[in-house]
């Protein structure tokens, strides 16, 4: 960073002329960019370990992709909504312990397929008549099957291909898999399920790499209260400045400085930037100096995917007392389900899911229309069904604090493009869910470690270079102690 023009600017927080005034034994300084979880875990992280942290955000609100709304009366997620991996192994688990969340389990599979049981599934074609159960689970069977199969043309291909290309190649190779009418509408609705799983089409998802996440064991639990709580308990206390949107970064030998929206800059010893990989792939944050190569092309090979909802809001259950009510149609994209938020939290809720381009598609429309959209569709299946008394309708891949739902994977990735986003530039740390370790991208738990290791990381950094690493302890403590419990899961299945 050029020394002259950093003097020249107008600096208000965390000045150079303080930074450089700082004596051997004052606190260090860090600037967390994002509040989402990721952001928050590693500002309280420092935080705990007396580093002096301040939290730039965009938006007027904390928890970025964890957004639940109450203007139902309720809590309702219109971000993430699920833990995935109910289990002592996860780092929320001693979290949500804590706070005596209550998880509603929705399924005990650990596939990345099957987040629901089937049993607790309820088809419709387009016309709104029900699927007879008998063909739901005959179709799943003929699905595993194909999926086995194409796990051997990984084997037989050393190139990567969409996986939508591979269920081709099965079907040429194996016609008795090959599905007709009803039937083959409910193949497409797996396939839509897993296109929501991986939040794009199959014909984006890496054949390489679909099935080779660390899925944590213990099922899917979705979160009753919303995960709201979970945001707010780690948030407290610390100094986070909503509405402050970054656009630049200049990562000079000693100090980083930030420049917001408006102008103003801030200036610390290092930087830990959470923003979501969107954000980084639009380049929306300009770095001083540049990335180098490496580090932009691993954003650039990495994708973003985009999924999101609609909930609404009814007088009264006119809905079977299943978990989802899905509707399949002759394509993937066609195909869509409702998750039944009654079962889970009593009140008379639905919440259409979209992924992929269909979840653009939506973007496009109004919110009026994105409703009226999803209820011709429920009216075919029950039509005694009411109208809405309110509804919301999330815009994950247009919001600019987003610009989709979360990192995936794309057809050839070179295998080091995670390492490469992780990896530090001087006094410049990356967390977020892209970067989080074991596979665990697009979680809330891989963004939660993705940030205390970050932290962990520009921790050791600042005190190596200081030369305290004897002296001084490493945290993280947020994981160690604060809420750490004995008291189980909270478990509910109605
Ligand atoms: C619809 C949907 C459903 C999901 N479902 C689940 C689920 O059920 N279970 C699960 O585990 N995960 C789920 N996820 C993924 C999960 O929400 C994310 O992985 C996680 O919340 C990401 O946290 P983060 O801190 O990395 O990023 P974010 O939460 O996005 O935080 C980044 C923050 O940076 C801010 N920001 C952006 N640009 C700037 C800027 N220029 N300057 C300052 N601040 C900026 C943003 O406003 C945001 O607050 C879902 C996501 C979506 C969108």
């Amino acid at each position: 960073m050029d020394a002259k023009e950093l003097f020249s600017t107008n600096l208000i927080d965390g000045t150079v002329t303080s930074h450089i005034k700082r004596q051997c034994n004052s606190p260090h300084t860090v600037i967390v960019i994002g509040a989402g979880i990721s952001g928050i875990a590693a500002a309280r992280s420092l935080h705990e370990a007396s580093f002096k942290v301040i939290v730039l955000e965009s938006r007027d609100r904390i928890g970025g992709r964890i957004y639940t709304d109450y203007s139902f009366g309720c809590p309702v997620d219109m971000g993430a909504s699920w833990l995935h991996g109910v289990c002592n192994e996860n780092p929320l688990a001693p979290l949500i312990r804590g706070l005596g969340l209550t998880l509603y389990h929705t399924g005990g599979d650990n596939s990345v397929i099957y987040d629901h049981d089937l049993e607790s599934c309820m088809l419709f074609n387009i016309d709104g008549h029900q699927v007879p159960q008998h063909i739901m689970i005959e179709v799943g069977d003929t699905y595993k099957r194909i999926l086995a199969e194409i796990v051997k043309v990984r084997n037989e291909h050393p190139d990567d291909m969409p996986i939508l290309q591979a269920i081709s190649i099965v079907l040429n190779k194996h016609p008795e898999l090959r599905l007709q009418g009803l039937a083959h509408e409910v193949l497409q609705w797996y396939i839509c399920r897993m296109e929501a799983w991986f939040a794009s089409d199959a014909d984006i998802i890496p054949l390489k790499t679909w099935d080779q996440e660390h899925v944590l064991t213990g099922g899917h639990g979705l979160m009753v209260k919303g995960y709201d709580p979970v945001v707010k308990a780690l948030a407290n206390d610390l100094d986070i400045r909503l509405n402050h949107r970054v656009t630049k970064i200049s990562n000079g030998y000693n100090m980083v400085m930030v420049t917001v929206e408006d102008g103003r800059n801030f200036v610390a010893d290092a930087v830990i930037v959470t923003v979501p990989i969107g954000i980084l792939k639009a380049n929306l944050i300009e770095f001083t100096p540049k990335l180098p190569d490496w580090k932009a092309s691993a954003i650039n090979d990495i994708g973003m995917g985009n999924e999101n909802k609609i909930a609404l809001r009814f007088d009264r259950v006119f809905w079977p007392n299943v978990e989802v009510l899905g509707i399949v149609a002759p394509t993937s994209y066609a195909c869509g389900y409702f998750l039944n938020l009654h079962k889970a939290t009593g009140h008379p809720i639905l919440v259409y899911m979209a992924a992929g381009r269909f979840a653009y598609d939506l973007e496009k429309l109004s919110d009026e229309s994105a409703a009226n959209f999803v209820m011709q569709q429920l009216k075919k299946m029950f039509p005694d069904a009411s109208k809405p008394v309110q509804y919301l309708v999330s815009r994950w891949g247009t919001d600019p604090n987003s610009l989709g739902c979360y990192a995936c994977d794309l057809v050839g990735m070179p295998d080091d493009v995670y390492e490469r986003l992780r990896a530090p530039l001087g006094n410049l740390f990356f967390g977020g869910e892209a970067v989080s370790m074991d596979d665990h991208q697009g979680y809330v738990h891989g963004a939660y470690s993705s940030g205390l290791m970050a932290a962990e990381n520009c921790q050791r950094h600042l005190l190596q270079k200081q030369g305290h690493m004897e002296n001084l302890p490493l945290v993280p403590s947020v994981r160690h102690e604060m809420f750490e419990t004995t008291i189980p899961l909270q478990i509910s299945r109605i």
